[in-house]
């Protein structure tokens, strides 16, 4: 007779799953874990709506769920997929957005607490910092990161509680040696948070350098289909810390929706697949327009002579990541040109797509910003990267021309 309510621990089920440790990145990702959904022997992970869980007669709640505000069945699926692809064996918490999950980390510190933090990293963050962190009572430093002599002298023992790290950095593609500032965190008694948003954990698992925590604009390149705005921190092992941050997410209602998690999760299917192939892209748009009269600079940790390379090269596994910056010969005027000239490529905000975006980001970060006039990012999805540089190629040449 088929069973259709069969039980997670079927006897017919067969073998025992492998554990999911054993599983590489790509598999993992490709089944989203292989798990099948007992009540129906659905394949894919079904998607739950509810808000609220039935209560057994003895008022347990015997499935770990009670209400989807502190945490519901959909979005812990996706967190699960997350938090094997980093390793985490704290487990990832996914938010509303990459800001939101920032903002966590920095809210679940306590008044009078030091931050150091880096002077090039998502411009939207550093702002907030700025605005909050006195309301907080925290104090933050902006540090370049790049200088472990300057970071070691911007953290203070036993003030210092946390190190925040971006790596690559957005948009000037700076490369942060994380298993050294771990270890100057380490050495002070703060703990380290990595952004990895630009790296993805396809290139980079920066748990395993010794950071204590993960996070990602999940909006990029982990959903990279720009249909879900999206953020996750993954936590390298049980930490009050990470329980104070999952309390703050319970209680001012931060948590991602069911129905965000669940593209979220048939984004992540395909994450090592389009990753390989949009840093591959960017590495060769990078080589490329390199030797291109109108570019003046390429900044690409993937170029073995961008001052990031060695320490990316350590760090990173199979690309470089599919963010690039290029500076436009001619100054900003040129490069507003060009970016108004491009078919193919989008003139728009955000990272890690399946199509290609292009920005003149002085002009969203506005004053202040330590990104300079002449600079575009671009943002590689996964086209034919001969395609992408012709189109380019042409808006640099005319904006030359004239
Ligand atoms: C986009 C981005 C963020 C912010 O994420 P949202 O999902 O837009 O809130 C943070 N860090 C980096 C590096 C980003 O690119």
């Amino acid at each position: 007779m088929p069973r259709t309510n069969a039980p997670a621990t079927d006897p017919d089920a067969g073998p025992a799953p492998l554990d999911a440790a054993e599983w590489r990145p790509r598999t993992l990702a490709a089944q989203a874990m292989g798990h099948i959904d007992p009540a129906t022997r659905a394949v894919v992970p079904p998607l739950h709506l509810s808000t609220t869980y039935l209560r057994d007669p003895d008022n347990a709640y015997r499935s770990g769920f009670s209400y989807a505000r502190p945490d519901n069945a959909t979005t812990r699926e996706a967190e699960g997929v997350i938090a094997a692809l980093e390793q985490a064996e704290g487990g990832a918490l996914l938010f509303g957005s990459g800001m939101a999950a920032a903002a966590a980390v920095f809210c679940a510190l306590s008044p009078g607490d030091h931050v150091v933090a880096p002077q090039v990293m998502y411009w939207g963050l550093k702002r907030w910092l700025r605005q909050e962190a006195g309301r907080l009572a925290l104090t933050v430093d902006f540090v370049a990161m790049d200088d472990l002599d300057a970071v070691r002298e911007a953290v203070h023992p036993g003030r210092t509680r946390l190190v925040w790290i971006e790596t690559p950095g957005n948009p000037l593609c700076t490369i942060t040696d994380i298993a050294a500032v771990a270890e100057i965190a380490r050495a002070a008694g703060a703990r380290l948070a990595v952004d990895s948003t630009a790296a993805s954990p396809v290139h980079t698992r920066p748990l395993a350098f010794g950071a204590d925590l993960v996070m990602h604009s999940a909006t990029k390149i982990l959903n990279g289909h720009s249909d879900v705005v999206a953020g996750v921190l993954a936590f390298a092992g049980a930490d009050p810390f990470a329980e104070r941050i999952a309390a703050i997410r319970a209680t001012w209602g931060a948590i991602l929706g069911p129905f965000e998690a669940y593209l979220l999760m048939r984004g992540l299917r395909t994450l090592p697949l389009r990753a390989a192939a949009q840093s591959a892209g960017a590495l060769h748009l990078a080589e490329r327009l390199s030797a291109h009269p109108q570019v003046s600079a390429v900044l690409y940790p993937g170029l073995p002579t961008d001052r990031g390379h060695a320490v990316a090269a350590r760090q990173m596994t199979g690309g470089y990541g599919y963010m690039l910056s290029i500076r436009v010969a001619g100054g900003e005027a040129a490069a507003v040109a060009a970016a108004a000239r491009v078919q193919l490529w989008k003139r728009a905000t955000s990272l890690g797509g399946v199509e290609s975006l292009i920005e003149h980001r002085a002009s969203v970060e506005g004053e202040g910003t330590p990104c300079p006039p002449d600079l575009l990012r671009l943002s590689t999805g996964i086209e034919d990267p001969d395609d992408l540089l012709r189109d380019l190629d042409a808006a640099l040449r005319a904006t030359q021309a004239g």
